[in-house]
């Protein structure tokens, strides 16, 4: 354990703990207590000297690199010459410059517009107004095991209640909740018979012509990193074009490469009529985007968009220079390497614990869910294994609900910087640095496999 010098969290990251009890609202919570004092590709190094390997990547967010020199460098540029002016009051080319990429960049050859925010959940709210306003439309169309933000209006489009709803509504109106296509809880159902479930649900419980948009994720993040069986994506567009709904796909944690190509929406050739952006657009900088159909996108009146820091002038030099290190590095070809690096060692552990019965843990979490319909219990720890590019995940078999949760403690002490997602808290999710050096990568997942097989005895 040569990366560690202290046990986690060292004595100076407890100093900051105890300090934090006092400043900051207990309703933030942190995976790790351990404070960081820099960063380097694949690597947080603690306030304590600890190196830790970062499998999460702040959430999906510094994909180019922690930092990224272009990054680093077009952001000391932009903070020289000036650092706001509000866009909406005296405008700037780097705004125009990232609108431009995204427009070039998303799926679709069509004329596109973008406009600017800065937060992921913004953005999303910004898609529904748009929508609504363009459409004349009030219907929003959702998800299970959605998430899209924790505003009111995203909380309400969100399906988990804890922690993200609990005892904070009421919600906004108007959003009707369909069945994803979630092939390892739904039977196996395919594409287009899952699409054709939901599209009869929506069609007699929201209407054929009410809908002003349907919002999905191509690749669901926080749900669990559920990937719809092939062409469930492909139908419910085509039932949009056919009924006039706007297709809106939230590509926050899925696009810039993650997936290995720019947008998830690629992967099967699905061109939404806008898309929502963040999380990796910027590495690390906070910036986030709609893009959509230049007719959709222009139908709303002068004024009706915009925020004071929408845009931000170093955000956007940082976008710039996250986009360039993805061309200049082929990130999306970095992603599939991560794949084909990380999958057959996931299939292999799977294999090899498949006729384990984990211990009974004491989960000191919280996390408690209850077994599901649908899903395998026929022994073994890992239920299922999926995603794209450098966003994969374990789904752990139940009903022992803390698998996830332990093994993502035992690589947490180990310095092991690891996720878990999903609706019963039971996967754990890999968003490495698109920039990861193998080493670092084949290290982090060695330290995850002994966690599983230290759980499973
Ligand atoms: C993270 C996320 C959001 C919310 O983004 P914030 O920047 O945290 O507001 C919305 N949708 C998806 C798919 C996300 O992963």
């Amino acid at each position: 354990m040569t990366r560690l010098r202290t046990e986690l969290p060292g004595p100076r990251s407890l100093e900051l703990a105890a300090r934090r009890k006092n400043a900051v609202a207990s309703g933030v919570g942190s995976t790790l207590p351990v404070y960081i004092d820099s960063a380097e590709d694949g690597l947080l190094v603690d306030v304590d000297g600890n190196r830790l390997i970062d499998l999460g990547s702040g959430i999906a967010v510094t994909g180019v690199g922690n930092p990224a020199p272009a990054v680093a460098e077009a952001v000391h540029e932009q903070i020289d010459r000036f650092s706001h002016t509000c866009f909406m009051i005296t405008p700037y080319e780097g705004y125009l410059e990232v609108c431009e990429q995204l427009n070039e960049l998303t799926p679709g050859d069509h004329e596109k517009r973008s406009v600017l925010f800065n937060s992921g959940a913004e953005a999303v709210e910004n898609a529904v107004k748009i929508a609504r306003h363009a459409t004349g439309r009030q219907a929003v169309v959702v998800f299970d095991h959605a998430y899209h933000g924790r505003t009111n209006l995203t909380m309400a489009l969100t399906a988990k209640n804890m922690p993200y709803k609990h005892g904070f509504g009421p919600f906004a109106g108007e959003i009707y909740r369909v069945p994803m296509s979630y092939p390892y809880r739904d039977g196996g159902l395919s594409g287009a018979e899952a699409a054709a479930r939901a599209i009869d649900l929506i069609e007699k419980q929201v209407g054929v012509d009410t809908a002003a948009c349907v919002l999905i994720e191509p690749i669901q993040g926080e749900g669990g990193f559920v990937v719809p069986a092939e062409g469930f994506l492909p139908a419910i567009a085509e039932w949009c074009a056919r009924t006039g709904a706007l297709l809106v796909a939230d590509e926050i944690q899925t696009g810039f490469c993650r997936t290995g190509s720019w947008f998830a929406s690629d992967h099967e050739g699905v061109v939404p009529d806008m898309v929502t952006t963040a999380k990796g657009i910027a590495g690390g900088m906070p910036l986030a985007a709609v893009t959509g159909r230049a007719e959709v996108m222009d139908a709303v009146h002068v004024g009706g968009l915009g925020g004071t820091y929408g845009g931000n002038p170093v955000a956007c030099a940082a976008a710039l220079g996250a986009i360039r290190t993805m061309r200049e590095r082929d990130l999306s070809a970095a992603a599939r390497r991560i794949e084909d690096a990380v999958l057959p060692r996931l299939r292999a552990l799977a294999e090899k614990t498949s006729t384990f019965t984990p211990s009974a843990g004491t989960s000191t979490s919280g996390e408690t869910s209850t077994p599901s319909a649908g899903t395998s219990t026929s022994g073994g720890l890992i239920g299922d294994i999926r995603g794209r590019g450098a966003m994969l995940a374990v789904e752990f078999t139940e009903p022992t609900p803390d698998i996830a949760s332990r093994v993502a403690k035992a690589c947490h002490a180990a310095g092991v910087v690891v996720l878990t997602c999903g609706t019963y808290g039971n996967v754990i999710r890999f968003l490495p640095p698109l920039v990861i050096p193998d080493d670092l990568l084949a290290e982090g997942m060695d330290i995850f496999e002994q966690a599983v097989l230290g759980v499973a005895k």
